[in-house]
């Protein structure tokens, strides 16, 4: 057997890559299975409907999809698995026994990666199924890099799409209340035209790193969603449990003591301060994220008229209207 080169084990450390291979003769899925089993996960099964069930359950790095199988074939496969959402970013390689270069261009035109005729080399195949998992590795690099922001190293706007509507929906079936809300920075503008936009970046992030840490600690989540604007969600038991983990946010952020002289003849803080939109509700089938983002907003809005530097919550599982705390 071959052993792989210090390059190709660098690459393979990153990642403990998942290899699935769909094969009706076990001699080929055994041959494939000694070439990857040292070095990576190696996931095999006989059927295109198996392979298609364990695509779905094993999330594979990588297919690796015989075409000539009894029942379904390979194409007809690799059709589903280009349909559907979940599966159809994963890297297909054809590796067949048909010879003819239609059948490789239908693979190919298919959406498959790479088309590997039998009987195949060791070499060749365990060299181009390394190549395209160092794809997937500099692919998952940049939707990583996608979804969060530089600057504060939060997640951003992209990922909020995504891991607000999973809370909500886990939330909803656990039928647990949580907080939605958005954070704004008081005066921001103020702050950058007196002293510039790099110590502008520096207060952002000082920012984010506090309420990132005092949110995680209550098990929740911030995103940076605008310049100076932050979403965030965390869990809630209770309506005080909720006013007061809000006003520990505001605290934290007073804390930090820094100084903001250009507010000083219109505020009565000349400190950098925060102010916090916040809905607590149990999600159900009749709202929705955007729904209580919106009145989070609206929450916003009356401190940002208002005081600045405080709170304002609404608990829509409660029949009070209106529950303001102002923390000034
Ligand atoms: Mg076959």
């Amino acid at each position: 057997m071959h052993s792989f080169t210090k390059e190709e084990q660098r690459r393979a450390g990153e990642q403990n890559y998942t290899i699935l291979c769909i094969d009706d003769e076990s001699v080929n899925l055994k041959v494939l299975a000694s070439i990857f089993k040292d070095h990576y996960n190696i996931v095999v099964c006989k059927s295109a409907k198996q392979g298609f069930q364990l695509a779905l359950h094993e999330s594979p790095d990588i297919i690796l999809l015989d075409v000539l199988m009894p029942e379904e074939n390979g194409f007809e496969l690799m059709e589903k698995l280009k349909q559907h959402p979940k599966l159809t970013d994963i890297p297909v390689i054809f590796i067949t026994g048909l010879q003819d270069a239609e059948d490789e261009e239908k693979g190919l035109m298919m959406g498959a990666c790479d088309y590997i005729q039998k009987p195949f080399n060791h070499g060749i195949v365990r060299a181009r199924v390394n190549t395209h998992l160092e794809i997937v590795r500099q692919r998952n690099l940049l939707q990583k890099f996608a979804l969060f922001d530089s600057l504060t190293e939060l997640p951003n706007r992209r990922k909020w799409q995504q891991d607000s509507v999973d809370y909500w929906l886990s939330s909803k079936n656990a039928q647990s209340p949580m907080v939605y809300g958005i954070i704004d920075v008081d005066h921001f503008k103020k702050y950058n035209d007196h002293y510039g936009h790099q110590q502008g970046d520096v207060v952002l992030r000082k920012i984010a790193n506090i309420v990132r840490r005092t949110l995680f600690e209550f098990g929740g989540a911030i995103f940076r969603c605008g310049g100076e604007e932050f979403y965030f969600y965390f869990p809630a038991s209770q309506q005080c449990d909720a006013e007061s983990k809000l006003a520990t946010c505001l605290k934290s952020v007073e804390q930090l003591a820094i100084p903001h002289h250009a507010i000083s003849a219109i505020s009565a803080s000349s400190h950098v301060s925060i102010s916090i939109g916040a809905i607590q509700v149990i999600p159900n089938e009749k709202n929705s994220v955007e729904q209580v983002m919106q009145q989070a907003d609206e929450r916003l809005y009356i401190v940002k008229n208002s005081t600045r530097n405080a709170v304002s919550y609404l608990n829509l599982n409660v029949d009070e209207q209106q529950i303001s705390l102002d923390i000034s």
